[in-house]
């Protein structure tokens, strides 16, 4: 006898991914087509998007769809989930994933450049929500939203000013929206990587000596993979994670646990 296809957890499931078409947006895109959903793929540029969409695995509920919008662009954004509610007819999950990082010393950061990565990281991910919600809140679904958050939600990270100061907010707005929608049966959470491997490290990542400089840091000994976000992004989207509400998960290798006392030097 053929053995049995298993079934996919998203059939019939229609996602918005924000930067979804790169590094650990385009590994989420994947992942949710693999388990069936459409994916509404936004980014900046829509001839990126249309040549990412074929990369998709096609699934048996319509084609994928490319929703360009800057996420910092409210009017873009507003038509951007409009254009995903009216092609898809609705939405189950929400994955706000766009962001960018500055690196300048903190007594030298411009107006301009800590407000270009407070406005994607931070405003650019209110805008989606917002609209997203509004839309939930006049049919009364129940769906799921995931922020991209970072470790640095907790780990201060020096001349990296805004980027710890966005990342540190939306933890905040995870648990406000968690709060503010749980008896809608809305769910938010978020996802906080730690060193990954996506184009925003190639500095790091294409250089050895900088590699083994990051994964000594690492307790578990190396950067992760886009994937091993993407799949515990699916988890917490899913009906297995159907009473968390508020949380932000780090997956960092172990990162956050306080890495230095990983061998004794104390006593
Ligand atoms: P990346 O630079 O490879 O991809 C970011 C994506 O966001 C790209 O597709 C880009 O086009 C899109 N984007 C940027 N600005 C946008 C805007 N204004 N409007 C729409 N799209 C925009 O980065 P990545 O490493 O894949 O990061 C994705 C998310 O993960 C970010 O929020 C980042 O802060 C977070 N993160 C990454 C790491 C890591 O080590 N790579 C670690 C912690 C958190």
């Amino acid at each position: 006898m053929p053995p049995t296809p298993t079934a996919k957890h998203f059939e019939n499931k229609k996602v918005f991914v924000s930067g979804g078409s790169q590094g650990i947006g385009q590994a989420i895109s994947h992942a949710f087509a693999r388990e069936g959903a459409r994916v509404a793929v936004n980014g900046r540029h829509k001839e990126k998007l249309d040549a990412f969409l074929p990369s998709l695995p096609p699934v048996s509920s319509g084609p994928h769809l490319s929703c360009p919008a800057d996420v910092v662009d409210e009017q873009a954004v507003i038509d951007a989930i409009d254009q995903a509610f009216r092609e898809f007819g609705d939405l189950d999950v929400l994955v706000c994933n766009a962001g960018i990082l500055s690196e300048s010393p903190s007594e030298d950061v411009t107006h301009g450049d800590f407000m270009k990565v407070m406005n994607v990281n931070v405003t650019g991910v209110m805008f989606c929500v917002r609209e997203v919600l509004k839309r939930w809140l006049s049919t009364g679904k129940k769906g799921s939203i995931i922020i991209n958050s970072s470790v640095h939600q907790i780990i201060p990270k020096p001349a990296f000013l805004a980027y710890s100061a966005s990342k540190g907010a939306v933890g905040n707005m995870v648990k406000t929206w968690g709060l503010e929608y749980a008896s809608r049966g809305i769910r938010v959470n978020g996802v906080a990587p730690g060193a990954i491997l996506t184009p925003m490290n190639d500095t790091w990542a294409n250089d050895p000596e900088k590699y083994e400089a990051v994964s000594s840091h690492i307790p578990m000994g190396r950067p992760g993979e886009p994937d091993e976000i993407a799949e515990p992004v699916l988890f917490l989207a899913s009906e297995k994670a159907s009473y968390i509400t508020g949380q932000t998960l780090y997956i960092d290798g172990g990162l956050t646990l306080y890495a230095d006392f990983s061998k004794n030097w104390s006593s």
